[in-house]
């Protein structure tokens, strides 16, 4: 056997997981987790502003997803879903249904991850449906399942070949107008009259705030227009939640920051606090097309979704989504503050606590900063005590996502890290050589 003795978790990170399931923005190595922060190897007390990309809803060692998993864990009720109803799954989902506006008889499915969630929707609405082709947008981000990557359009996908039919539209960028919410619509207008006649469009998939793509907040009234073109087609309208869903927003879900009326919801990371879940809320006649279509032994397992329902309720306990805004705002009028003396910040925006600190190399001609000087400012603040990832098909957007549970003191240490690092790096005091291995994304 190889001597792993004195190395650290990183060494052995490195020498044994596979480097294409890695997305390393620092060097932090997880030893526990308490609260919103994450203990480093060393032993440091690190911030997690990013709450591992949303998936620590609700920070590490929340009491109510211990206890619900705890609980779960004794007995495992079952253990598939598949073969057995749970007692866990059934009251998750008739809780995610009476969360989630929709009209009709509706049916939850249950996986283990937003990849799967997306790529069984399309399989199932292909399906369902019997059309073939699908709407999505430069720059999301939907999963890493096949049938998940081939209707996303980021470009840490063009490894994977999109799937016939898919029309990628742009997705309007407030901030860099380069395509208008009208010009969007126009062109969508003309696939319509050309090339991609509508009915043979099963669904377009939107995020409500795209995140992977940099965090952008549409033009208001944008996805509503979208959502009604579409309607006119019989073109199914699934929002993508993964991310900003489930109280991150400000909102329970952030489809209602745009009055959409999606037919298909779909929710992941978060919703189990940390457990692997992920689930679709949809029309019965989508998610109930045939038996064996979508299935997976495990998904929907009594101990992840029972980690689902404390999350859920935890949210209505301790009032996370009116918290969410209201930390946001503040935390965002932070940003915003810290912007008059760091010219690197050419925007803030997000809502609630999905935020986007957009940086530039110019105020004037909004040009992004080179990925590097992002990579430094996010490898100074982990430097510093805080951790947290960047986003945007320029690698130049900073996405603050906290745990829902942030404190407000701990968000003002956030602030005062991100003050510094950006100091720090405008100073020149991060070599190159020390982000070298952080910028794969
Ligand atoms: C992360 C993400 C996914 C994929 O979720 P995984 O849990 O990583 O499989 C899908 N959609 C959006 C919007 C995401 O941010």
């Amino acid at each position: 056997m190889t001597d792993r003795g004195n190395r650290s978790l990183r060494e052995r990170d490195a020498a044994v997981i596979a480097g294409i399931e890695k997305l390393h923005f620092n060097p932090l190595a997880a030893r526990r987790g308490a609260g919103s922060y994450l203990i480093d190897d060393d032993g440091r007390r690190i911030l997690d502003l990013s709450a591992s990309a949303t998936a620590a809803s609700l920070g590490y060692g929340h009491p109510a997803v211990v206890e619900a998993v705890t609980e779960a864990v004794r007995d495992m009720a079952g253990a598939s879903l598949l073969l057995y109803p749970n007692e866990a799954a059934t009251a998750l989902a008739e809780a995610l249904l009476d969360a989630t506006p929709g009209t009709g008889e509706r049916r939850v499915w249950f996986g283990h991850s937003g990849s799967d969630a997306s790529d069984a929707t399309a399989r199932v609405v292909e399906a369902a449906t019997g059309r073939h082709r699908f709407i999505s947008f430069i720059g999301s981000y939907h999963g890493c399942l096949a049938g998940a990557m081939s209707i996303s359009g980021h470009t840490s996908m063009t490894h994977t070949l999109p799937r016939p039919g898919l029309v990628l539209l742009p997705y309007p960028d407030p901030y860099r107008p380069q395509f208008t919410a009208e010009a969007v619509l126009a062109l969508l207008d003309y696939q319509f009259e050309t090339t991609c006649p509508p009915e043979q469009v099963a669904a377009i998939f939107i995020e409500p705030i795209m995140s992977d793509g940099g965090l952008i907040v549409p033009p208001a009234g944008f996805l509503r227009a979208l959502e009604q073109r579409c309607r006119a087609h019989g073109i199914l309208v699934i929002v993508d939640e993964v991310k900003v869903g489930l109280g991150r927003s400000g909102l329970l879900h952030a489809f209602q920051h745009e009055g959409l009326a999606p037919d298909l919801v779909i929710f992941g990371k978060g919703i189990g606090g940390g457990l692997p879940l992920s689930a679709i809320v949809g029309p019965a006649d989508v998610l109930d097309f045939k038996p064996a279509f979508a299935m997976q032994t495990t998904a929907g397992n009594p101990i992840a979704t029972a980690a689902g329902g404390a999350v859920l309720r935890t949210i209505v306990a301790e009032d996370l989504v009116a918290r969410a805004e209201r930390l946001g705002a503040a935390f965002a009028d932070g940003l915003r503050s810290l912007a008059e003396n760091h010219e690197m910040i050419g925007d803030v925006r997000g809502r609630g606590l999905a935020i986007g600190v957009d940086l530039v190399a110019d105020r004037e001609t909004r040009a992004p900063v080179p990925a590097k000087t992002t990579a430094k400012v996010i490898y100074r603040a982990y430097e510093l005590g805080a951790s947290f990832i960047y986003v945007g098909l320029a690698a130049n957007v900073l996405e603050i996502t906290p745990p829902l549970t942030l404190g407000k003191d701990e968000m003002a240490d956030g602030l005062g890290i991100i003050d510094q690092a950006l100091a720090d790096v405008a100073k020149g005091l991060v070599p190159d050589a020390a982000v070298q291995e952080f910028m794969n994304w």
